[in-house]
């Protein structure tokens, strides 16, 4: 199988470390927010991916965290925790706000076919983990102390650009973010291992550490996690392409800093979905959500299709035109599907079926190429091999695929609505009479939560002095 490495910028001929084996890790949410339809096209494609290695027969070992504290609004290390940000923004506690959006994102996983990975570690479950390697680190001088916070020092290491395309201009800090450069640090490409004395006062989960009372950075939870569950060596490692720089960056200084030689073998990342207007990213707080496409009348499998279509490493386009247009296909295609009618007693026809199974095989092992591997189920069905072999054929791809193509069609859907027609006015005019009913019983967090759920949908309310209005869309 050919795999690109964002390492080496080529593709590869994938080889375990440990032959048959293999161990994939993979960003997991930061669970502030829903998670908008661009983060789930990288899981819908890392899936594909995982999924593909198992049907290769690979044994498969694939770890996610949650990121529930550390990240911050500005990915160098500037401006808030993101989970502060949303427990404030629900007048709620981090850790609600962490358990409903992490349940709201495997919902959506469940939706679109994502296996669950085999370990899903919440990042403040690993603290003493963290601490561990964070000492390791500070004992071996590739860390030190200023300010009260730990720094990882990128002086310490041969080569810290490791991805293609990523320079120092691209760390500047205070212009994009508004937030004073951190002086504490050596090396303007220094990141944070542990905050103690920091900026963010009010930061809601602190724990003790050798440094004094604090949390950790962002960075080192993805290093910490895979090693607890992979070990030493990780063979993929996987994540949407705005983490290559610095999150990976920093994931990979670390771990080989700590483990003393080469780490991960590969790098898969997936492109953006990005919008008409650019990039779809859940701090503009406007996003388009697997909620909002089914109350639009979209199945989510519709859009998991969509996404098969194009390359992991191309940027795509959403629009209602390029999703409905995906929706008519994958509705076309589950009909003729669906009116395929073996015949008794007729059996698998193993020479036919072969050069079929070899075309679907060797898309997918030319670097995952999805396309590709959807014009191989339309092939079957040209094909002149019987119903039978077409429908295991096809059974047979879909457990890649994962789009539910042997499965009766659904009832009849409403046909898709407008932009505009998430829900009717009445439905939010009532929810806007709840919403003011509950802020003058100074029920904040059932207004903020009726805000919350409308905007999932698209609705976004706007106060006034005479009233609260709203924009849909
Ligand atoms: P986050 O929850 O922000 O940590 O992001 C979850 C995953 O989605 C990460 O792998 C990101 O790299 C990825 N991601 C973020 N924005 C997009 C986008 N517009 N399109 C595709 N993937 C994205
Ligand atoms: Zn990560």
């Amino acid at each position: 199988m050919q795999l690109y490495n964002s390492l080496t910028h080529k593709k590869e001929e994938f080889v375990p470390h440990t032959p048959g084996k293999v161990g994939m890790y993979t960003c997991g949410p930061t669970v502030y927010h829903f998670a908008h339809i661009g983060n789930l096209r990288t899981y819908i494609m890392e899936d594909i991916l995982d999924r593909y290695l198992r049907y290769a027969g690979y044994d498969v070992t694939r770890v996610m965290n949650i990121t529930d504290v550390g990240h911050l609004t500005g990915d160098t290390d500037t401006g808030e925790d993101k989970m502060l940000q949303g427990a404030k923004r629900e007048h709620k506690t981090v850790l609600e706000i962490a358990k409903y959006y992490t349940d709201a994102f495997f919902e959506d996983c469940r939706k679109l076919r994502i296996r669950t990975p085999d370990h899903v570690q919440p990042a403040t479950g690993c603290i003493e983990d963290f601490i561990r390697v964070i000492s390791s680190l500070l004992e071996k001088g590739y860390a030190y102390q200023a300010g009260g916070n730990i720094y990882f020092d990128t002086s310490k290491l041969e080569k810290y650009y490791v991805f293609h395309g990523f320079r120092e201009e691209d760390l500047a800090v205070g212009v994009r973010d508004g937030v004073e450069e951190d002086r504490n640090k050596r090396n303007q490409a220094d990141f944070v291992l542990w905050f103690t004395k920091s900026k963010f006062d009010n930061q809601e989960l602190k724990w003790n550490s050798p440094w004094g009372l604090g949390y950790p950075g962002w960075h080192i939870e993805c290093s910490c996690i895979s090693m607890k569950y992979l070990g030493e060596y990780l063979d993929i490692h996987c994540g949407g392409i705005d983490n290559a720089f610095p999150h990976h960056t920093n994931e990979i200084a670390q771990s080989e800093a700590y483990v003393g030689h080469p780490w991960c073998s590969y790098w898969f990342h997936v492109l953006h979905l990005n919008t008409a207007s650019g990039k779809m990213s859940k701090s503009k707080g406007e996003f388009l959500t697997v909620s909002l496409l089914e109350s639009k009348g979209y199945d989510p499998l519709e859009y998991r299709y969509f996404c098969l279509q194009s390359h992991y490493r191309k940027s795509l386009v959403f629009t209602y035109e390029n999703l409905d247009n995906a929706a008519v296909a994958y509705r076309k295609l589950k009909a003729k599907i669906a009116a395929l009618t073996p015949v008794a007693g007729e059996a698998y026809d193993e020479a036919g079926a072969a050069p079929l199974k070899a075309a679907f095989c060797a898309a997918l092992d030319n670097d995952i190429n999805t396309s590709l591997a959807i014009t191989a189920v339309y092939d079957v069905l040209k094909a002149p091999v019987n119903a039978t072999t077409k429908l295991a054929l096809i059974e047979d791809f879909d457990r890649v695929l994962a789009l539910d193509l042997t499965a009766p069609a659904a009832e009849e859907k409403k046909p898709a609505q407008t932009q505009s027609g998430a829900l009717d006015a009445a439905s939010i005019e009532a929810a806007i009479a709840a919403r003011a009913e509950a802020k003058k019983a100074k029920n904040y967090a059932e207004a903020d939560r009726i805000r919350a759920e409308l905007a999932a949908q698209g609705v976004t309310l706007t106060d006034t002095p005479n009233g609260t209005t709203y924009t849909v869309g």
